[in-house]
């Protein structure tokens, strides 16, 4: 059975990894949890989002004829923890069995669900980076399995989303650990000598626990939630090696998901022309306007690719990152990646493909070896010293001191989903951390 669990949590109290987690521990005795249970980050552009736009799946071997009781611990789990007084709260659960007769075939013509169908697949590849609608959720889920949903019940989007994902391609992993229900607002104490121990023994199988440049850790929320903090990484062991190195408060718990972060999985390659709000890619371009600064500290600056312009942005959080912005000139190539809002993209990595030559311009020197003056307003150059005269200025090279290659935000300012360059291959890379 898969059992899909979104929109259960509220901006100050609760996350639905904590449900899954609790959940977890209560389907125990009624089947087998396979593998881990997922943590699928959704397109991180969506409006209704509280954080991170993540959604829950758990996949059990049921023990026979459990199946029901397995439903009303979900139901009943997601009724007892869900904020459902929070307005933009909109629970969703789904419910998808294999062996279990799909559509209205009969004899001969009955089908039977064996696994995650590939149109449930696709609807998933689809809110990871789309924009998707809820009855068409509905429909979908419904065609296949059983829905609860709660409210408006927007959450059915992101459980049935949260099956489709199979991980097969690039899984990564989070240990998330719980905090004491009684320490939920009080300040989290976690020790920071150990965070940047456990960050140095095990980076870069593990990323994004601490900001090395900045001097922050990154890996615990600031919100009265019962996160106490989430290591990332590509490998179990080392993951499990940070948690044991980390010093911190108590736990209530922690576990182990399966999930699509520091995976790029958001972006699409796309072209300026068609590139739609609230949908990420990456887009090749050439700079066409110089990168200015605003107040606030953010930097823009526009490329160009067969006639359609597109704006880049990279704001005051991305701090460092905008020193490599503020370099590139008219006639750069660059591959951009990042979200669009309001027509502009919001950098999240930039890719140097090519510098364009720079000069800049000065007296020319005579063959006599002095250096010549203007002769007035559009009549070129003359020497003093002999009377020679020139047309043009001299051009001289100005020296780029910019690498091409990959470029990323820091770890404080990177997206769940974001694919942090130590996992690049491939590409000249500048990772940061
Ligand atoms: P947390 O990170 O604390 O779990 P959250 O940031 O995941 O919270 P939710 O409370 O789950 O946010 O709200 C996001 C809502 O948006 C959910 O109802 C989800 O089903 C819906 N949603 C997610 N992705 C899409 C999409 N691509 N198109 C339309 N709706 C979406």
């Amino acid at each position: 059975m898969f059992i899909g669990i979104d929109d259960t949590d509220s901006k100050m109290r609760m996350c639905t990894t904590y449900l899954a987690a609790v959940l977890v521990e209560r389907l125990q005795n009624y089947g087998d949890v396979v593998d881990r249970p997922k943590l699928i980050r959704l397109n991180p552009n969506i409006r209704y989002k509280t954080r991170g736009n993540g959604a829950i799946a758990i996949q059990i071997h049921v023990n026979k004829g459990q199946e029901s009781q397995i439903e009303d611990i979900v139901v009943s789990t997601v009724e007892e923890m869900a904020e459902f007084d929070d307005p933009n709260t909109n629970p969703g659960i789904v419910f998808l069995e294999t062996g279990v007769p799909i559509g209205t075939g009969r004899g001969k013509n009955r089908r039977f669900l064996t696994g995650v169908p590939p149109a449930i697949r696709e609807f998933s590849r689809r809110v990871i980076q789309d924009v998707v609608t809820i009855p068409e959720a509905m429909e979908l889920a419904k065609k296949y399995g059983k829905v609860y949903s709660f409210k408006n019940g927007r959450g059915v989007i992101g459980a049935l989303a949260a099956i489709g994902a199979t991980l097969e391609k690039d899984p990564t992993y989070e240990l998330i650990a719980y905090r004491q229900k009684w320490r939920y607002s009080t300040p989290r104490n976690i020790d920071k000598e150990s965070v940047l121990k456990a960050d140095k023994t095990t980076y870069p199988l593990t990323w994004d626990t601490v900001d090395v440049a900045n001097d922050v850790i990154v890996f615990a929320p600031s919100s009265p939630c019962p996160v106490l903090f989430g290591i990332r990484g590509g490998d179990i062991n080392a993951i499990q090696n940070a948690f044991k190195i980390i010093k911190s408060e108590p736990l209530e718990r922690h576990i182990i998901f399966k999930t699509n972060q520091g995976t790029d999985a958001h972006l699409m390659r796309g072209n300026i022309a068609s590139a739609k709000n609230e949908r990420s890619y990456i887009l090749s371009g050439t700079v066409v306007k110089q990168p200015y600064s605003i107040q606030g500290g953010h930097v823009f600056f526009t490329i160009a690719e067969s006639g359609h312009k597109i704006d880049c942005a990279a704001y005051e959080p991305t701090k460092g990152f905008r020193d490599v912005v503020r370099k590139l000139c008219i006639g750069d190539e660059v591959v951009v990646y990042g979200s669009i809002k309001d027509q502009t993209i919001n950098l999240e990595k930039i890719e140097i493909i090519s510098l364009a030559d720079q000069f800049t311009k000065r007296n020319p020197i005579c063959t006599c070896g002095k250096r010549m003056k203007s002769a007035g307003r559009h009549q070129g150059y003359r020497c003093k010293k002999c009377g020679t005269a020139a047309d043009k200025p001299e051009h001289i090279s100005i020296k780029r001191y910019l690498e091409l290659g990959l470029y990323e935000v820091p770890p404080s300012a990177r997206r769940h989903i974001s694919k942090p360059l130590v996992r690049v291959s491939g590409k000249k890379i500048h990772p940061v951390r």
